[in-house]
């Protein structure tokens, strides 16, 4: 990877976790612990020192923060950490166009959509994986589609669009019909149109990193199962199978990365409560672990970086896509996949086989 040259970073710390488990969650299995405002506020002061060596600028004058790694505004202290985030960057709040808030919250607290909509929410994110006994499998978490139900009235109260994203598995197709009904029901489209857009709502296959890798791969849908989905609800990407997509990807000869703007126009580091740091790239697992910032220090964690000295990064980085087919490709595979994700997979399959450094 090149050398880091931006002169933003993005900050994220792992406070308070989250109440949820999701079976497609691309970070893993949650980190233990908590962390507290001293911590950020440690952790951000030593980010807006970090010189290179010899150098007498910092590395990073701009410093976009953020209290969770997880489900935002878990923490019973939300709005004073959505305040310290603000206070300690400077920048404008990525909040609102992220479109992500705590559906358990939302569940709770009556109070928290109108706290979203007068942070300048105006849209939110809501996650199913079919009806209620399928959606409260996917998150791990009795009531969790009750939870989105009660969200979606509130949001809805406090001029917020929901906006539902449907995870495409074997297990939402019987529950399709319903769950269109459900929408209907509820006069989404007119109750969105009323607050001055359009309702929106897409399915799609989740993405097979962190827990998708390890707990939907086997619910993966075929091309058959794709056709019994109504056609304006069909992922948006081509989806072909990975027999279909093997050949071309045997042939390419490049990695899947080749700048550090494949990581994301702004790059993040995550932080754990025990210090271990992570690029927003991938499951927080010990293949893409950049070092602990209190033993290894942040230079080390820089040279880490840009050196791709984890397996994650050089699977990323380095490694022809048409190694990974030869070594990861099934080429009997029916379920379908975008061919990204096809990458993603065998790219963390490369990685978890080789541990950390
Ligand atoms: S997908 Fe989001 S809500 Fe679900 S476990 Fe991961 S961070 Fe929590």
């Amino acid at each position: 990877m090149p050398i880091l040259t931006a002169p933003r970073i993005g900050i994220a710390l792992n406070m308070r976790g989250c109440p949820n488990r999701c079976r497609h969650c691309y970070l893993g299995p949650a980190h233990p612990g908590r962390m507290t405002a001293d911590d950020l506020r440690w952790v951000v002061a030593q980010v807006r020192a970090y010189r290179r060596p010899g150098a007498t600028e910092p590395l990073w004058p701009e410093v976009q923060v953020a209290s969770w790694v997880y489900e935002p505004d878990y923490a019973s202290n939300y709005r004073h950490l959505y305040e310290l985030e603000n206070e300690l960057s400077g920048l404008p709040s990525i909040r609102p166009t992220h479109e992500l808030a705590s559906i358990w919250r939302l569940g709770r607290d009556e109070n928290y959509a109108p706290w979203l909509s007068d942070i300048g929410f105006r849209v939110c994110q809501m996650t199913f994986f079919g009806l209620e006994e399928n959606t409260d499998w996917g998150y791990r978490r009795r009531g969790a589609f009750k939870d989105l139900l009660l969200a979606t009235e509130r949001l809805l109260a406090a001029g917020i669009r929901p906006r539902w994203q449907w995870f495409f598995t074997k297990r939402i197709l019987p529950d399709l019909p319903q769950m269109l009904k459900l929408v209907e029901d509820l006069r989404l489209q007119e109750r969105c149109e009323a607050l001055g857009g359009t309702f929106k709502l897409f399915m799609h296959c989740h993405c097979p990193d962190g827990e998708g890798r390890r707990q939907l791969e086997a619910l993966r849908p075929t091309l058959d199962d794709l056709q019994q989905a109504p056609e304006w609800l069909r992922h948006k990407d081509e989806l072909q199978t990975e027999a279909q997509l093997l050949p071309q990807l045997l042939a390419d000869e490049q990695p899947f990365k080749k700048s550090v703007t494949d990581l994301g126009s702004v790059l993040w580091l995550m932080v754990m409560p025990n210090w271990e740091v992570y690029p927003n790239e991938g499951e927080l697992s010990a293949a893409f672990r950049l070092g602990n910032l209190k033993t290894d220090g942040l230079q080390k964690i820089v040279e880490t970086f840009e050196n791709d000295a984890t397996p994650g990064l050089q699977a990323l980085f380095h490694v022809p896509v048409s190694e990974l087919a030869r070594k990861h490709g099934q080429s009997e595979n029916q379920q379908i996949y975008a061919l990204d994700d096809l990458k993603y997979l065998w790219a963390r399959r490369w990685a978890e086989e080789r541990g950390n450094v």
